[in-house]
């Protein structure tokens, strides 16, 4: 299947300590596979104390900037190349966050919730706190958290939206996460439709499948990740996100300068 010219806008870098390969070599296999460009989103410093060894520090944040315009000047002409972050929501960080945003011109800004507490749910290391909790009260506590970082107002689009189902605890009742979705569409925002979900054991993409009907119905626009964290993820599986997206009546959505572009 041909696919039109589509953007990767959920990418990471080595600053983070988890990625792999020079960011070069992620808009050359951007290139490769076809795609009109991509935005590096990596994960952003934050204060200090939280969650220090998955992401840049602070002082890392000129060199990420300044390898991020590298490439889009090596790039010129052949890719789009775009400068974002993935931005964490974490309740008492939003001063920290607001800040640092205003450093830089970003082209596009992720927000995504990745812990409940001092709980790092995403953390394969921390999995057996799912069997420690009850399953419904985990999504009722993040979609509350979620809801938080739709409304400070600092991000364009919500990650990875159901990500507590990443090892398999789905939501046993998903109207927490439909509320949510009233907000976000109340805000006007977007949603990362993110492919990283069909590499891990739910083996389903981010939003689930109801989830991306029920945000289309709303009319909430997507913004196609891979989540890369590696150049060979870059594009992962669009065809299918794409497939899953248009089935669900939902449109594409890219951004610059942090102003959509339908
Ligand atoms: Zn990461
Ligand atoms: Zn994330």
């Amino acid at each position: 299947m041909t696919l039109p010219p589509l953007f990767d806008s959920h990418l990471h870098t080595p600053l983070c300590n988890h990625a792999t390969g020079h960011p070069r070599e992620y808009a050359q296999a951007a290139l490769d596979a076809g795609l009109a460009g991509l935005c590096f989103t990596d994960h952003m410093p934050m204060p200090a104390w939280y969650d220090a060894g998955w992401r840049m520090r602070l002082g890392q944040l000129a060199e990420y900037v300044d390898t991020v315009r590298g490439v889009q000047a090596e790039f010129a002409g052949r890719l789009d190349v775009r400068l974002g972050l993935e931005a964490d929501f974490h309740p008492g960080t939003e001063r920290f966050v607001e800040r640092l945003l205003a450093a830089h011109d970003w082209d596009y800004v992720i927000g995504s919730v990745h812990y409940i507490g001092a709980w790092g749910f995403d953390n394969p290391e921390y999995v057996a706190e799912y069997g420690e909790r009850d399953l419904g009260g985990i999504y009722r506590h993040y979609a509350a958290l979620v809801e938080g970082a739709a409304r400070t107002g600092l991000f364009d689009a919500i990650g990875h939206l159901d990500l507590p189902k990443k090892f398999g605890h789905r939501d046993p009742d998903g109207s927490a996460l439909r509320r949510v979705l009233d907000v976000v569409a109340g805000l006007d925002l977007a949603l990362d439709f993110n492919t990283a979900g069909w590499r891990k054991p739910v083996a389903e993409a981010y939003p689930a499948p109801e989830l991306v009907r029920e945000a289309a119905a709303r009319g909430i626009p997507f913004v196609l990740g891979s989540d890369a964290h590696a150049p060979g993820e870059v594009g992962f599986r669009f065809g299918d996100a794409l497939a899953q997206i248009a089935a669900a009546g939902g449109r594409v959505v890219t951004y610059a300068g942090r102003v959509r572009r339908e």
